[in-house]
């Protein structure tokens, strides 16, 4: 490396750690800064600490793998045998629904082997037409990649209802985007006999889930492994990668917010952080930039028109001296109308003993709309309705805390993804030849850990300065 100033990587969740440690290992820690806007490190990987009530995490509730063995086994190396606990195999974690008034514990995808059989009948034919005529990758709108997913039927009589339920909007003023956030990428409609006999079909597979998670036969399942700290909290990995990356002699910096860039010959040259109190200017040789596009074309210049706003977020962090009904699942999805409910994780499921040092059992609970006074009242409601809980139990359970998120979920519709879209060229139009971009919605519909730390892998191996 030439420049005597250092590589500066803004913001540090899990794109911006991962893209610090990739940046020291290719250009040496001594010539890495990473900044940080908040007080604290971690983004999305920070916990929520209620002391002996626990730590809860924000959003993930473990590191999955993904895929790339520099990434996963940085992380995993982190932990001896009984630090953490490994989710694979059959102790991999399950996810669930609570769908049409009923929790599903045979998979997060809906069940639609109940419809009346004429019915059924269609939405298979329909479906084994699709599956025929091949993947989908063109569309923008959600309702028509469900429809060329899965046929008409299933597209407007099952996933519309959904996709308007989740983001409040109608379906088709969604983007593509919100099918993968809703994790809806398959269906259920046929037994586990019949569904072997179709397992060999990619394009079936892609649009029918197998119905029972548990016995999902060995060659189909993912080989990924996820894990949990045994230190409750994903904040464990951020402490620890932290002390790696100062090992390395990257420098790390919180409570900086950048606020300006300087431009020179089609180069970033110079960061400005902006606070109350402060401004600071910083020469730099290189920029990698990971907290988010909106800051970034904001920066240039570049004004979001037409924006949806999300959904309002609260996190419910429940307690109970007792292990509630959850059916061994990690987690479950909310998809019935009038619930607020978007996602309960069982952290039983995912901890190693002891739980809380109070004792108690941790549950997690996303509300979607619920202001924060109201929120935990509202969830033991939902769980006594899941079937976790009976009405008498309720009176047991406690609130370790809840925290309101704001606006926390990109909401996918066409009018934002539009905005993304435009905002991506604002900056790549600007052809920097040192600036690279990781994390959420650096491509589209970029949003899940694993997707993300891949692609930050692929974009620092072509990073240059
Ligand atoms: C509620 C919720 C639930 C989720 N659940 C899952 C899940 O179950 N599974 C899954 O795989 N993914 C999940 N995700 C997605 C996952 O959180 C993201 O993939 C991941 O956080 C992306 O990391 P990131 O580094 O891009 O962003 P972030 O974690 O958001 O980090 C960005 C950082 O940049 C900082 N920053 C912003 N602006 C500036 C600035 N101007 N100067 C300096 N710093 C700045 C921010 O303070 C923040 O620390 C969830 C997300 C949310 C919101």
């Amino acid at each position: 490396m030439k420049s005597t100033n250092p590589i500066i990587v803004v913001g540090s969740g899990p794109s911006g750690l991962v893209a610090a440690l990739l940046a020291a290992h290719r250009f040496g820690g001594e010539n890495v800064l990473l900044l940080e806007e908040a007080p604290r490190l971690g983004g999305l990987w920070r916990s929520f600490d209620y002391g002996a009530n626990g730590r809860f995490d924000h959003g993930m509730h473990n590191y999955f793998e993904c895929g790339v063995p520099e990434i996963d086994d940085f992380f995993f190396g982190f932990f001896k045998q009984g630090e953490c606990r490994i989710l694979e195999g059959a102790d991999r974690d399950f996810a669930g629904v609570f769908y049409q008034n009923r929790l599903q514990a045979n998979s997060p995808s809906i069940d639609l082997r109940n419809l009346e059989p004429s019915l059924r009948a269609r939405c298979l034919a329909e479906v084994l037409n699709a599956a025929a005529q091949g993947h989908s990758h063109e569309a923008t709108r959600a309702i028509d990649f469900a429809q060329q997913q899965w046929g008409p039927t299933i597209a407007e009589k099952f996933i519309a209802p959904i996709l308007e339920r989740q983001f409040a909007a109608p379906a088709d003023e969604l983007g593509k985007g919100a099918v993968d956030l809703t994790a809806l990428r398959r269906v259920i409609l046929l037994d586990e006999p019949e569904m072997r006999q179709h397992m060999e079909s990619p394009e079936v597979r892609a649009r029918l889930a197998y119905p029972e998670q548990r016995n999902l036969p060995k060659a189909y399942s993912s080989s990924r492994r996820g894990l949990y700290p045994a230190v409750p909290g994903l904040e464990e990995l951020v402490s620890r990668t932290v002390n790696a990356l100062k090992a390395l002699g990257v420098q790390i910096a919180c409570g900086k917010k950048v606020a300006g860039l300087e431009i020179a010959n089609g180069r970033v040259s110079t960061l400005r952080l902006g606070s109350a109190d402060e401004t600071e200017v910083l020469p730099c040789a290189g920029v990698i930039w990971s907290a988010g596009l909106r800051s970034l074309s904001g920066l240039l210049g570049y004004r979001w028109s037409q924006t949806t706003p999300g959904r309002s977020l609260t996190l419910v962090h429940v307690l109970s001296p007792e292990p509630l009904n959850d059916r061994g699942l990690h987690y479950f999805y909310c998809y019935e109308p009038g619930l607020a409910t978007f996602r309960v994780t069982c952290y039983r499921n995912y901890c190693l003993q002891p739980i809380t040092q109070s004792g108690m059992i941790p549950y997690g609970m996303e509300l979607l709309d619920v202001p924060n006074e109201l929120a935990f009242a509202r969830a033991i409601d939902e769980l006594e309705r899941f079937g976790l809980v009976s009405a008498s139990q309720k009176a047991s359970l406690v609130c370790a805390g809840s925290e309101a998120m704001g606006r926390a979920f990109p909401m996918p519709t066409l009018a934002n993804e539009a905005n993304f879209h435009c905002a991506r060229k604002a900056i790549s139009d600007q052809k920097f030849a040192n600036v690279s971009i990781v994390g959420s919605m650096a491509t589209p519909g970029l949003f899940f850990q694993p997707d993300v730390l891949r692609h930050a892998f692929a974009t620092l191996n072509e990073f240059e300065i």
